[in-house]
């Protein structure tokens, strides 16, 4: 077989059959079909996609790449969550601690911020001494004895999608549902668990911008998950708009440990219950999802969850004390105001812009090997629907050092549209795939 007549296949809308994916997948993760050609592959499959039977069988060559983690002698339902990114996404940092002390065993393998959205290794990472890279016995004993885990893709989990992710992300073959549909589903299917809930972004901040196409992508991951015998189901939720008030690392886990201690924005709250009840259901310790959502209520009131993530920070080697002292968690030196230019009504808040903003100031990498700054980062003061008189903060910077502060200023003063006349409400919740 060539990786040639494959390209040319796929270039000619064609059909791979699966031992033609198993070769490409295979050859590109031992080297021997160079980049150049994955390349051209990808470029092929953007424009040309992949039907059910050819994703199938590209998801399980992505899989079979390295090792699929076998938490079965682990009892219960192993259940996990996973967002299709944005920008001030923290609901793994509340929802993991919240959903274990509720009794349900959470394996979760996160990313790292790439681009505008953050990663939830990162905002781990702000808690001193939290270790993210443990061996995958310490993560299968971690998930065992404390209920979660949350670590980095091993070299063992997927390979060939962190090679191809690279990949990808240098030529443009990013944005294709049938690529990132695999890419997700081969990490969370090699990380042990029997169960998921999809958090599928929608909006400016997303990879999907629009309602259908997230729809799309979320009925070809459930797909793909119901086809490996894992119950999967996924949540299309709004991402218009920053979630929360804080983007940057240790201010956005500052703001976890408010949801965890039974304050932080209402947006984070109902969506850390509603994904933790589908959680919950799909762990089979709720009988449904309202039983769910009280069960999550009770776990943030009884200051559970917040116990439960103390102790997943001190088992992964950080230090639990800025768990109820988070003033000691690392802090910019320096903040500046943004404020409004007019008096209005917020018609819109640019996610994307927000996040490169907070990026620019060190809260974020344009490039893989770009040293994050755990400090810096925005806290937005309005959010949608607010109104503001002229000069009235509309968020804060947080920096320490201030070479890109001015582009910082301007992106995030573009983020905001102000204007006349009310804004109606945009739900968080937009559906639900099965
Ligand atoms: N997240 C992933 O893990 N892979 C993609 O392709 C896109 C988002």
């Amino acid at each position: 077989m060539r990786a040639y007549e494959v390209i040319k296949k796929k270039r000619d809308r064609g059909t791979l059959s699966s031992a033609e994916i198993a070769f490409v997948i295979k050859g590109f993760t031992d080297g021997s079909i160079p980049d150049y050609q994955m390349s051209a592959l990808l470029m092929a499959i953007v424009l040309n996609g992949l039907d059910a039977k050819e994703l199938a069988a590209w998801t399980k060559a992505m899989l079979e790449s390295g090792q699929v983690l076998d938490l079965s002698a682990i009892p219960g339902v192993k259940v996990d969550k996973h967002s299709t990114g944005g920008v001030g996404d923290k609901i793994s940092l509340p929802l993991a601690p919240l959903v274990a002390a509720a009794g349900v065993r959470v394996p979760m393998v996160s990313g790292r911020g790439l681009g505008h959205t953050g990663g939830t290794l990162d905002k781990l990472q702000s808690i001193p001494g939290f270790r993210v890279d443990l061996s995958t016995a310490d993560y299968q004993r971690l998930v065992a004895q404390v209920g979660a885990c949350l670590i980095g893709q091993t070299k063992e989990i997927a390979p060939a999608d962190k090679k191809l992710y690279a990949l990808r992300d240098v030529t443009a073959t990013v944005e294709s549902i049938p690529l990132i549909a695999s890419s997700i589903m081969s990490k969370k299917l090699a990380e042990g668990i029997d169960a998921l809930v999809l958090d599928v972004k929608v909006g400016s901040g997303a990879f999907m911008k629009t309602l259908p196409d997230a729809k799309k992508l979320a009925a070809t991951m459930v797909g793909i998950g119901t086809r490996m015998g894992k119950k999967v189901v996924a949540l299309l939720t709004d991402m218009d708009q920053p979630l929360g008030l804080a983007v940057g690392n240790a201010l956005e886990v500052k703001e976890s440990i408010d949801v965890l201690s039974g304050g932080g924005p209402e947006d984070i709250v109902l969506l850390t219950v509603e994904l933790g009840a589908h959680m919950l259901v799909l762990g089979k310790v709720a009988k449904n999802l309202e039983a769910g959502r009280k069960t999550i209520r009770e776990r943030i009131a009884d200051r559970s969850g917040l116990a439960k993530f103390r102790e997943i920070a001190v088992m992964q080697g950080g230090d639990g004390t800025v768990i109820d002292q988070p003033w000691n968690l690392p802090a910019a030196k320096h903040t500046r105001e943004v404020v409004a230019a007019k008096a209005g009504v917020i018609q819109a808040i640019d996610a994307e812009a927000v996040g490169v903003a907070a990026l620019v100031v060190g809260a974020g990498r344009e490039k893989v090997d770009d040293v994050i700054d755990p400090g810096a980062g925005v806290v937005l003061a309005a959010k949608r629907g607010d109104t503001v008189k002229k000069g009235q903060p509309l968020a804060t910077i947080h920096y320490n050092a201030d070479a890109r502060l001015d582009e910082s200023i301007q992106r995030l003063t573009a983020a905001f549209r102000i204007g006349r006349g009310a804004v109606r409400k945009k739900p968080l919740f937009l559906g639900v795939v099965k």
